[in-house]
């Protein structure tokens, strides 16, 4: 009985499955204790699952209680790509300017201010179609050379790009691959990042609210026409924007409304 008793106890009271890429969100009330990248907003436990994790369960505790994290493999689609050979390697002459911005990106994504800017649901950057999803694998020349680590927006030159939510701009410029660059600090280690932009309409250092313009699209850097590019990195980690935003908004709004629904 005892025995019985102790194993019931032990028992997943919660269980949960999430796909390498995409973000895990869950309220808690008092505590929680898990061994994996992860941040909290308010009452949020944000965690993000990389693109490369294999399958396998992890448990988390919430509020004292054992939470089963089932990780699963999700079948991304493959794009096969010929180009010559010389496009899969960049020339030689760029290779220390790629190498610098590289080392750019990971110390801003590295960083985590203990402070949010985020009060109110995310939103898209542009009013726009998908034209290419999170997670793609690109072949190029039959070999696996990278995946899209964000979401493609249809754009033409010079569509206003807005902010997803508010935040600090700490890098607008242009970069080799990524072209005109815009990554935004949201705070405790949730970034936003708008690519192959024509024109910025923000400076590093500049504050910005949720749907303000920052920049125009573009063709800039590595693309094949214009569009925009978003990535959201949290804890250094890239995940699939729209999943991240449809799991964020709606547990984001139980646990800042209280009062929600009080309201006619
Ligand atoms: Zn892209």
């Amino acid at each position: 009985m005892k025995i019985l008793l102790w194993l019931l106890a032990a028992w997943p009271l919660l269980a949960a499955t999430i796909s390498n890429g995409q973000t895990f969100i869950v309220p808690y009330s008092q505590s929680y204790k898990l061994y994996m990248p992860h941040t909290t907003i308010d009452h949020l436990l944000i965690i993000p699952i990389p693109y490369q994790a294999k399958p396998t369960t992890r448990w988390l505790r919430i509020d004292g209680k054992a939470v089963k994290l089932q990780i699963k493999r999700k079948r991304y689609p493959k794009e096969h790509l010929s180009v010559a050979p010389s496009k899969v390697h960049p020339p030689k002459s760029v290779l220390k300017r790629i190498a610098a911005e590289f080392k750019e990106a990971k110390r801003i994504y590295a960083h985590t201010i203990p402070k949010s800017y985020i009060t109110k649901p995310f939103i898209l950057p542009i009013k726009s179609v998908i034209t290419d999803p999170f997670g793609v694998a690109r072949l190029f020349n039959g070999k696996l050379s990278s995946y899209h680590s964000g979401t493609d927006f249809r754009a033409t030159m010079g569509s206003p790009v807005r902010a997803i939510n508010d935040g600090v701009v700490v890098l607008a410029k242009m970069r080799y691959y990524a072209g005109g660059s815009v990554i935004i600090d949201h705070g405790r280690g949730i970034y936003s990042c708008y690519y192959h932009l024509s024109h910025f309409k923000v400076e590093p250092g500049e504050r910005v609210k949720r749907g303000q313009i920052i920049a125009l699209s573009g063709q800039s850097g590595r693309v094949t026409g214009p569009h925009l590019h978003l990535s959201i990195k949290i804890k250094g980690i890239s995940v699939d924007p729209i999943q991240f935003i449809d799991a964020f908004n709606p547990a984001f709004k139980t646990v800042s409304s209280p009062h929600l629904g009080s309201k006619p």
